[in-house]
């Protein structure tokens, strides 16, 4: 796409659901100044999903507090209620099942208008980078996925999250010892993942970030995302998953682009105690007539 249609198209996106600011270990990012790039390029609605961990030795435990977030969540939101964007207070919970309880604690406790369960590599986890490489050696690419992957359908299934976010983020943890174009070649490796998510009816996050990394790729891929759609996923929606200004919305409209092309109308998406859809632009809205475009 030509740089300048690729500008227009970055700036007719309803929503950018995956943010991180100054409230994350790994960002510097007041959210001020996502709330005026928003402004800026159009985009009406935006949700904030700073890093909550639950392993003490991971980044983000206890890094920011419940309340702070939603006190500068909530305050940036009323600034910019009237000037062009809505702002959400949403967070990314790293979900493992040894520490489920934890994470089932924290959300009967605390209230966000959306939340994300994201599996990172934990610190056990043979995706940690000191250890990776060797573990991969002499494991075929089956065994090498089963863990991330075996996490992923219990955070689906555990009924804790709005979406599962950047389901294939392990690749990133793969490279360069196993390529993206390596793991393309066995998609229904994540077969068993997408059906978990089409059955537990979490949504299904279709993440940018990913073409900022070797591979250049979405978190999943555009053939992951129509072969969701093909098992009965309906639920989406998008993120640039920012931790830097220049990321903000980052090649989200290629993200909403797999959508439309998957043949999704709609993003499913949550603002507290209410699930809505929201129209995707020149996207196929699910049942209508307009399904049945050629
Ligand atoms: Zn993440
Ligand atoms: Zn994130």
């Amino acid at each position: 796409m030509p740089r300048d249609a690729d500008a227009a198209a970055e700036s007719n996106l309803p929503l950018d659901a995956h943010l991180h600011t100054d409230q994350s270990p790994d960002s510097s990012v007041p959210i001020d100044v996502y709330a005026a790039l928003a402004v800026e390029r159009g985009i009406p609605e935006i949700c904030i999903t700073d890093h909550v961990d639950f392993d003490p030795r991971d980044p983000a435990y206890q890094y920011s507090r419940y309340e702070d977030r939603e006190r500068v969540v909530r305050g940036a939101a009323e600034r910019w209620a009237d000037r062009g964007v809505t702002i959400r207070f949403g967070a990314e919970l790293t979900y493992n099942r040894r520490w489920e309880d934890d994470v089932r604690a924290h959300l009967a406790r605390y209230r966000y208008d959306y939340v994300i369960g994201s599996v990172h590599d934990w610190p056990e986890s043979p995706y940690w980078p000191s250890r990776v490489r060797a573990w991969i050696e002499g494991r075929s690419l089956e065994e090498v996925l089963e863990p991330y992957y075996t996490e992923i359908i219990a955070a689906a299934r555990s009924g804790l999250f709005d979406t599962i976010g950047h389901l294939d983020v392990v690749k990133r943890y793969l490279h360069p010892s196993i390529t993206a174009a390596q793991l393309a070649t066995r998609q229904d490796l994540q077969e068993p993942a997408l059906r978990a998510i089409v059955e537990s009816g979490v949504a299904l996050e279709v993440n940018s970030s990913g073409l900022r990394y070797p591979g250049a790729e979405t978190y999943p891929s555009k053939s992951v995302v129509a072969r969701y759609r093909e098992l009965g996923g309906e639920r989406v929606v998008v993120g640039s998953d920012a931790h830097s200004r220049g990321s903000f919305a980052h090649r989200l409209s290629d993200a909403y682009g797999h959508l439309i092309d998957a043949g999704f109308g709609d993003l499913t998406f949550r603002r507290g105690p209410e699930r809505v859809r929201i129209e995707v632009p020149g996207g196929t809205r699910l049942g209508t007539a307009e399904g049945l475009r050629s």
